[in-house]
């Protein structure tokens, strides 16, 4: 296959980064605000660009998407005098006097990947990171949603030098082409099976990375649970943006006594949030493409839908879902869902949820809804997950104070907020020595001077 040549773009970077133009800090907060002009001057066609895609809502879209790349940016602006500051450690004292810091550098030329279902989000949020840590970036959108990855397109460049911050669009080839470049940081968010193509592409060059990859995220309803507000918040975080969220309740875990009223207020929540036809909503998505639709109505067959299973692929709709009489090994169990449909089984003790979450994929997030502290604790105590969320899900990628991300098959490395600006900086240890005083006692030859040098041995860290 007859690949792009990116050497030119990402030499052109590497000169501008070389040269010291992303260092100052000034330079950086002019780039963060330029994030927040573009998504405030264009908020209503990036808004349009989701609704073409996803046929995202306006409020949905400006929750993960437009308004939230603004927010992020916003709230870097905010805090990035602090971290950028040096933070000063303690001389040791033999040591002394001396000056012992640790300076924020930042990695240099970064490559960030995204994924179609948060066009944006997963794009600029990144690059809110790369920039604010004195990166420049090269931002490749996924080829799936169309018009948005159309829209980063032609709005990067009003707003930004391409030396700095550049777009390439396209699918695999392109991709290939650009993990073929020597970066200095690569931010991919996707599947598991692509994170391992671009994790193995990094290791030829020893290029560090983020991965935020997905999979099955469980979602436990304990007795204790208050189960109306637990259905409605289950099903505002499965149904937002047709499901298509890294961070929806994959599937629910619920106790066998509370089942039954569970799935009734699930009823309930779905009706009250888009009415008897969801299909005539105009607050409930589309799935993005024809291969996603054609996979998620292959998958509804898996259980007896108690709520939902209705479909029209000329519209790509898939009616909210929900799924009982679920085998453990029917096909909806053994893959990530990304889609409108939500498996209900039955679990009867907290050691049978530890073992179904240790004896699977970590997940990307446990949501656990239960107002029994003891129940809360032992699960989270002994399972393993990116994120955690208690009485409620999929909201928590919205706080830039914590950190987002997975653990082992859910991806690695943390970002959003500070954890973002760490992920793209190389936290650099100085040791500034006075030469004022330089006791021989450190050199050899040893021998001259044993007890003293006992004795150093003992006070150095
Ligand atoms: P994907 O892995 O198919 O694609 C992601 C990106 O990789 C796209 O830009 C695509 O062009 C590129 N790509 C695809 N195949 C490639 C290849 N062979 N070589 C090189 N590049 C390739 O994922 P997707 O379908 O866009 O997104 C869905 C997945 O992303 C789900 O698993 C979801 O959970 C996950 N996700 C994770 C997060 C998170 O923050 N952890 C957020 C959103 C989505």
């Amino acid at each position: 296959m007859n690949f792009p040549d990116y050497a030119p773009l990402v030499a052109a970077q590497r000169a501008f980064f070389v040269d010291g133009h992303t260092r100052p800090i000034g330079w950086r907060k002019r780039q963060l605000e330029a994030i927040q002009a573009m998504f405030t001057d264009h908020h209503d066609d990036l808004c349009d660009a989701l609704w073409k895609d996803l046929r995202r809502n306006v409020i949905d879209a400006d929750l993960m998407d437009v308004g939230y790349c603004a927010r992020e940016a916003a709230y870097a602006l905010r805090h990035i005098d602090a971290w950028v500051k040096p933070t000063a450690e303690p001389t040791p004292m033999v040591f002394e006097p001396g000056d012992v810091r640790v300076n924020r550098d930042p990695l240099g030329v970064s490559l960030i990947i995204g994924a179609w279902n948060e066009p944006f989000m997963l794009l600029f949020g990144p690059l809110v990171a790369a920039l604010a840590a004195g990166n420049t970036a090269v931002l490749k959108p996924s080829e799936v949603a169309t018009n948005c990855a159309a829209a980063a397109a032609r709005l990067v460049p009003k707003y930004f030098d391409p030396r700095a911050v550049a777009v390439v669009e396209g699918g695999v080839p392109e991709t290939t082409a650009l993990l073929a470049q020597q970066w200095d940081m690569i931010f991919f968010t996707g599947s598991p099976r692509v994170g391992k193509i671009v994790h193995q592409a990094a290791a030829q060059n020893l290029t560090p990375c983020v991965l935020e990859l997905g999979g099955k995220n469980p979602t436990i309803v304990h007795s204790s649970a208050d189960l109306e507000v637990a259905a409605r918040r289950i099903a505002y975080g499965r149904f937002l943006n047709a499901g298509q969220i890294c961070t929806a309740p994959d599937h629910v875990l619920v106790w066998p006594d509370v089942k039954d009223e569970f799935v009734q207020h699930l009823d309930d929540a779905i009706r009250a949030f888009y009415g008897d036809d969801p299909q005539q909503s105009p607050d409930y998505g589309r799935v993005v493409d024809r291969r996603n639709f054609d996979r998620l109505a292959a998958l509804i067959d898996s259980g007896k839908a108690v709520v939902g299973g209705q479909t029209d692929v000329d519209e790509r709709y898939i009616a909210p879902t929900v799924l009982v009489d679920v085998s453990e090994d029917s096909l909806i169990m053994k893959e990530e869902i990304f889609g409108p449909i939500l498996p209900v089984l039955a679990i009867d003790s907290v050691s049978s949820v530890i073992r179904w979450v240790n004896s699977r994929p970590s997940p990307l997030s446990l949501y656990v809804f239960a107002e029994d502290s003891q129940v809360i604790d032992a699960i989270l105590s002994a399972t393993r997950s990116g994120d955690v969320e208690i009485n409620d899900c999929a909201i928590h990628p919205l706080f830039p104070e914590l950190p987002f991300g997975g653990v082992g098959n859910s991806g690695m490395g943390k970002y959003h907020g500070k954890w973002g600006f760490e992920a793209f900086t190389n936290a650099r240890g100085v040791f500034h020595h006075s030469t004022r005083v330089d006791p021989r006692v450190r050199y050899p030859p040893y021998a001259r001077h044993g007890l003293e040098r006992a004795m150093l041995n003992r006070l150095t860290p």
